[in-house]
């Protein structure tokens, strides 16, 4: 079955080569792929541990047994065009949008492939939705990441993966029988690791962040200030989820994601 995974992650990789082959300027750097065990002992606490309405992989797919996940690291480029102080940098908006319209056309194209070997992969309904009374998707990418031991959680709240941790995530739900990952043991945050750093912090314009706790409803607040400028690229999520856009802007930030020893590597 080692033949089968490679054989997915390489469709994978190249689908997103292909996109970026005609362009000037890439936007993402090589994608991490990776499968968690849908009845991996995490996957199992995701109800208690992100929600209590968390889809479960069988909801999505009756005979689940993996979860292929992937992360598309941004260029360098587009971590570099955040850095300054205040709201999101414009060409940040744009990349963010752009990736998650793209996750469909991934999606989409991975499904048929895989369903051309013989085996089925699904979209999480709850993915593209987002609960914005409680700031919270029933779907979470990164903890479905980490259970895949695509990285670990930095005080930013982010999934610092080895491309580190500017970047977006995406998953389907397979019946694909191939080998998963499990948690990484060793902490990627310096904070987390030996108590250094902590720069995350400091560059969170709302204090969402401290070292005690994330506040989403702060951060929100703030990914809403940037929707109220960033309106010229559409809503992603809008889009997907097939609603009215609540408002047409781009609901970003990612200061906390820039700028820092975790931006695209593992420190
Ligand atoms: S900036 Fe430092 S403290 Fe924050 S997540 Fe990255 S390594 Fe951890
Ligand atoms: S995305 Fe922005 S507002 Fe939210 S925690 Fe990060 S820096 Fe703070």
């Amino acid at each position: 079955m080692k033949k089968l995974k490679e054989q997915i992650c390489t469709e994978l990789i190249q689908f997103v080569e292909e996109e970026e082959k005609e362009r000037n300027q890439k936007r993402w750097k090589q994608p991490l792929v990776e499968f968690a065990d849908a009845y991996h002992p995490y996957v199992r606490r995701l109800k208690e541990i992100v929600h209590s309405e968390h889809q479960m992989p069988e909801e999505v797919l009756k005979d689940a047994k993996t979860v292929l996940v992937y992360f598309l690291p941004f260029c360098d480029w587009v971590a570099k065009s955040n850095e300054g102080d205040g709201l999101a940098s414009s060409e940040w908006a744009r990349i963010y949008e752009e990736t998650n319209a793209f996750f469909l056309k991934i999606n989409q194209h991975m499904i048929k492939y895989i369903e051309g070997l013989g085996y089925q992969a699904r979209m999480a309904p709850e993915a593209s939705v987002f609960y914005r009374d409680e700031v919270i998707s029933h779907w979470s990418f990164r903890h479905l990441a980490y259970a895949a031991g695509l990285g670990t959680f930095g005080m930013n709240n982010m999934l610092i993966t080895e491309y580190g941790c500017a970047g977006r995530l995406n998953a389907l739900v397979t019946n694909l029988p191939v080998e998963t990952g499990s948690p990484q043991k060793e902490e990627a945050c310096l904070y987390k690791r030996n108590g250094s750093c902590g720069l995350c912090i400091k560059r969170c314009p709302s204090q969402a962040l401290t070292d005690k706790k994330f506040d989403r409803h702060k951060c929100f607040a703030q990914c809403l200030k940037n929707a109220e400028v960033h309106t010229q690229f559409g809503n992603s999520y809008a889009d997907q989820a097939g609603e009215e856009a609540v408002d047409s802007g781009s609901e970003v930030c990612g200061k906390c994601l820039v700028h820092l020893p975790c931006t695209s590597r593992r420190p």
